[in-house]
């Protein structure tokens, strides 16, 4: 700021002392131009107009003779050089501390005689108009930069308190392990705002992130208890008596279903994690619906008998193809798993003004009212006296859920207990 202000100072004396003596020029050139018509020579004497004045504008006119001498006209008083006559021609001269500007000009009368007319006009010096400016400078300039200094620390300290804010809610988020806090700045469009409003936003994926860990590591070590213990048990009883080659194979057998269950939950643990956590890489691309349906149908070898399949020949939708099979494999195997060995099954794909419908159809036993919002919670299992063998998780419809949502849709569910379930996808036209 100060090598500023002082570039500004010099310029502007550079350009003020430059209109100082072009205005002086000027100002000479027509003052001694206008005398020139003014003054005369009659017959030797020397006669001016009326009102002609030696001093006019800050020009001093003077008259010499042919011979140099004065003969009208008052030099001014600092002026003591003597500076030839130059026709025509305007000088500058120093006189002293003082800067004059000269103009002569040459007033022939007749072949032989004539008069020189001079004029004299002070120029401002340029140290007389820098002393004042420059002191006027030097004093309000420490001034002005102390208030700019000042001023400018407040500003900056006033715009980096959000910055404070962040740094103080993230070492609390450090030191207390609290990932609920929040730097809650009111929204703005400034870039601290934008800053802090990341920053929340990655607090609270943080903090989701690490519920879906704690979620995760809750659920395995409690539902992988209860095969881990079984099988447990199983091997300890084979140690400990002498069982039967055929006892020895159902013990076999058991701790192997056991295995797989537990492998089943290990996977869909896993898979709903990322799905809740958004972790699972979803590749969005044009999938022709009835066309995955029929392909599933084919690849998993359920029993086509009792499939019954209402699709349109094509109707393409935006979705993940590889979470939409397993949807569309949850819902079905669970069909099948519910509903009587000859029962039927019917799968169907359609579309209203708004959305296009998945929808998975079974006579089975159907599940009470009161259970129907229950199903989508994780693990939930509706209670275990039906008749089923309860060889599932109770992950299965909450991973439906959250791909129907991922999908931008939602899941309905119309059932009577002991008619049949159908469950319903909702897919909006623009997900
Ligand atoms: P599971 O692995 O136990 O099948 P799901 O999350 O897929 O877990 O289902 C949750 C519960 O909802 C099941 O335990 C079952 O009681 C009930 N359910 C799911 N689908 C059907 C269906 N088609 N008919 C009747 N009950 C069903």
């Amino acid at each position: 700021m100060a090598l500023l202000a002082g570039m500004l100072l010099i310029f502007m004396l550079s350009i003020s002392s430059s209109v100082a003596v072009q205005t002086a020029t000027a100002q000479l050139t027509s003052t001694v131009r206008s005398s020139l018509q003014q003054v005369n020579l009659v017959d030797g004497a020397f006669v001016t107009t009326d009102g002609f004045s030696f001093y006019q504008n800050g020009v001093s006119i003077l008259i010499y003779s042919e011979a140099e001498s004065l003969l009208a006209g008052q030099i001014p008083v600092g002026f003591t050089e003597i500076e030839p006559f130059e026709n025509g021609t305007t000088r500058r001269v120093e006189a002293g501390s003082v800067r004059y500007l000269i103009l002569d000009l040459w007033r022939p009368i007749g072949w032989e005689d004539g008069f020189w007319i001079r004029g004299l006009i002070e120029v401002a010096d340029g140290s007389q108009t820098i002393s004042p400016l420059l002191r006027i400078a030097l004093v309000s300039l420490p001034v002005f930069m102390l208030l700019a200094i000042l001023g400018s620390y407040g500003l900056v300290r006033r715009a980096f308190r959000p910055l404070e804010n962040i740094i103080a809610t993230a070492q609390s988020i450090n030191e207390a392990r609290d990932l609920s806090l929040r730097i809650g700045l009111p929204p703005g469009r400034d870039e601290f705002s934008r800053l802090a409003d990341t920053f929340d936003q990655l607090f609270a994926r943080l903090e989701q992130s690490f519920e879906a860990e704690k979620q995760f590591t809750a659920d395995a070590s409690h539902e992988l208890r209860t095969p881990v213990s079984i099988i447990k048990g199983a091997c300890e009883y084979a140690e400990k008596y002498d069982e039967s080659p055929e006892d020895r194979q159902e013990t076999i057998s058991m701790i192997h279903r056991q295995a797989d269950r537990m492998a089943v939950l290990i996977t869909q643990l896993l898979s709903m994690t990322r799905l809740e956590q958004r972790t699972e890489i979803i590749r969005m691309t044009e999938v022709d619906l009835p066309e995955l349906v029929r392909s599933l149908c084919q690849e998993q070898g359920w029993d086509q008998h009792r499939l019954h399949l209402s699709l349109p020949d094509t109707l393409p939708v935006r979705a993940d193809s590889t979470l939409l099979s397993r949807l569309l494999r949850n819902l079905v195997e669970n069909a099948f798993k519910y509903s009587g060995p000859d029962s039927p099954i019917w799968i169907r794909v359609a579309r209203n003004e708004k959305e296009v419908l998945l929808s998975v159809e079974d006579r089975g036993i159907g599940i009470r009212q009161d259970q129907q919002e229950k199903v989508w919670q994780r693990f939930y299992q509706v209670d275990q006296s039906r008749g089923v063998e309860q060889d599932g998780t109770g992950l299965g419809l909450s991973i439906v859920q959250q791909i129907a949502a991922i999908h931008g849709g939602y899941m309905t569910l119309e059932s009577v207990l002991g008619k049949g379930s159908c469950f319903c996808l909702h897919l909006p036209m623009e997900p």
